[in-house]
């Protein structure tokens, strides 16, 4: 396979398991291979319940990344980084930010993909004595996501991670109860993407939008990394020529030599329904 990083190394820091979720993208699409460096930065219990600024996340990642480069000796290196909590306009939707950083040290390069992910289980719950969580665990698809239990004091005890059966969730609650002054458990969503499914795919689809940026070589200045980097909204009612909040075009950039392209979208839409109008449907 011919390309930029076709049988390069890329250091990956990771703990959990994103490998899995990672390794055959960059080799099918790059020829690359990942490096585990086992030096997670994002223990359990820094999922902190709300969403940081894109800003502040993407920093965190860039030092994560390092992290796995220094210890690997290597100048390339991938980290991702998710949060959870409620949307910030929308508060009582859980959402998950899922953020993928690739840093080149050689080229100078540092790309960022990140989604919104609506379909994050991320939740919890406070258990009275003689309450059945049922209905909890089925919302968060356990046991194929896993959950955390405690005493509802965090002071009075342990805490169980990685719950993924019915045995060994029944046992934690069991010393949960017991160690709580008031019978009370603490449960929670367990969102180490190891123990969460929906995590694992959601880094997977980053992936597959970061290899694809990564195989196409800027117009201008042909560095790796061309891609979607802005979208302008505005796209013309059907019925009225008003602009809607729908995108109208995408901006596709280079990090390296900062060119800019606008482009139609790439579905073709030409025109919004009247029903997304702020003219027709206000
Ligand atoms: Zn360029
Ligand atoms: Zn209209």
């Amino acid at each position: 396979m011919q390309g930029p990083y076709s049988g390069a190394l890329i250091a990956l820091t990771t703990r959990h398991g994103k490998e899995l979720a990672l390794s055959r993208v960059f080799a099918a699409g790059l020829g690359a291979r990942l490096q585990l460096c086992d030096h997670d930065t994002d223990q359990l219990g820094t999922f902190s319940g709300e969403i940081p600024r894109l800003a502040d996340a993407a920093a965190t990642c860039r030092a994560k990344a390092l992290l796995g480069m220094e210890a690997a000796g290597l100048s390339l290196g991938l980290a991702s980084e998710a949060s959870f909590g409620p949307h910030p306009a929308m508060p009582m939707l859980p959402v998950g930010q899922e953020l993928l950083l690739f840093l080149d040290q050689e080229r100078d390069l540092c790309l960022i993909e990140q989604r919104l992910e609506w379909r994050t289980n991320y939740s919890h719950l406070l258990l009275e004595p003689g309450v059945l969580p049922d209905a909890w665990l089925r919302q968060v698809r356990f046991p194929s996501h896993a959950v955390i239990a405690r005493p509802s004091l965090p002071q009075a005890g342990g805490m169980f991670k990685g719950l993924s059966n019915h045995v060994a969730l029944a046992e934690a609650m069991e010393c949960c109860r017991l160690a709580d002054p008031d019978g009370c458990v603490w449960l929670e969503t367990d969102m180490r993407a190891h123990c969460n499914p929906t995590r694992m795919r959601s880094i997977r689809r980053l992936g597959v939008v970061l290899v694809r940026r990564l195989q196409t070589p800027c117009p201008e200045c042909g560095s790796p990394g061309w891609g979607l980097i802005d979208t302008q909204a505005g796209l013309p009612c059907s019925e009225c020529g008003t602009p809607t909040e729908l995108t109208l075009s995408e901006i596709w950039g280079c990090e390296t030599c900062g060119a800019r392209r606008s482009q139609p979208r790439r579905d073709g839409r030409l025109s919004a329904e009247p029903g997304q109008c702020p003219w027709c449907n206000p």
